[in-house]
């Protein structure tokens, strides 16, 4: 159930500004990566370009052995990645549990439930798996509560609940711990972990760097739109480029 994602040589430009430049990275199967880099630095970009959100001036994308570059984002979903947004894409309006059963992700993984026939029983069987996950997140006892009163860390508890509904097989995180409350942070790291330990791939976007350190198997770091560096969590933090984009650019680990 597992894969490698890797992305050779991508460009983008905005305009005038080169949001990335032959930028390669690989998220090995099985593994939790970690792709920091100061704010601006193109992390959303690459995950955009990943994901079928953005298509690359240049460069190319693989999952596994098969080429996905410039596959529209509903495909590359049905390929088996999934992944959340730095600004959470909940329905506020609707419930936990609703917001779990909109049916845009169900074409991806083992559980589509697209078709008509046995509709009645795939919609139970999404149901039972829906609040399976939101129990495994921890976020179950809202389930009936309408999402938009879920605090921020619940927000992205349930959006990665969101995703996991579909079974990917690669997971893209873009700042999960971002503006959440530091108790909540611990068990998404668990979870996080947990699920890798099942054998699913992770790219973690995330300022936090104690989390990034205790996550990651490897690290990428990005500085305007270029890779610096790339190595194990403790090769990364004594980078002496790595240490300069940090100071450079006054974003600190947030
Ligand atoms: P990060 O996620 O590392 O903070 P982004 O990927 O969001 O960085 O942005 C990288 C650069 O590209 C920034 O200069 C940003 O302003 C620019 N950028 C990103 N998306 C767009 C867009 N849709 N249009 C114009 N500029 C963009
Ligand atoms: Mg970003």
């Amino acid at each position: 159930m597992t894969a490698t994602l890797r992305v050779e040589g991508i460009s983008k430009a905005f305009g005038g500004v080169h949001a990335l430049t032959e930028c390669t990275l690989t998220a090995r199967s099985g593994e939790i990566t970690g792709l920091i880099g100061p704010n601006g630095s193109g992390k959303t970009t690459l995950f955009n370009i990943a994901t079928g959100y953005e298509r690359p001036d240049s460069g190319r994308v693989f999952l596994g052995d098969r080429e996905i570059t410039g596959a529209s984002p509903q495909r590359v979903f049905g390929y088996g990645v999934g992944r959340t947004f730095q600004l959470t894409r909940i329905f506020p309006r609707l419930t936990v549990l609703e917001n779990m059963l909109v049916p845009a992700q169900h074409g991806a993984g083992k559980n589509g439930a697209a078709g008509n026939g046995g509709r009645g029983r795939a919609h139970r069987h999404l149901r039972e798996r829906a609040l399976e996950l939101l129990a495994f997140t921890g976020i179950a006892g809202h389930a009936e509560a309408l999402a938009g009163t879920l605090s921020y860390g619940q927000r992205k508890l349930l959006e990665l609940s969101y995703v996991l509904i579909a079974e990917p097989q690669v997971v893209l995180l873009d700042e999960p711990a971002g503006g959440v409350n530091p108790s909540l942070v611990n068990h998404l790291a668990e979870r996080i972990s947990e699920l890798n330990k099942q054998g699913r791939t992770f790219l973690v976007v995330e300022h936090n760097m104690e989390f990034v350190m205790s996550l990651c198997h490897q690290v990428t770091v990005l500085d305007y739109g270029t890779v610096i560096a790339t190595g194990s969590p403790a090769q990364v933090r004594d980078d002496q480029r790595v240490l300069d984009a940090y100071l450079g650019s006054g974003t600190g680990d947030g």
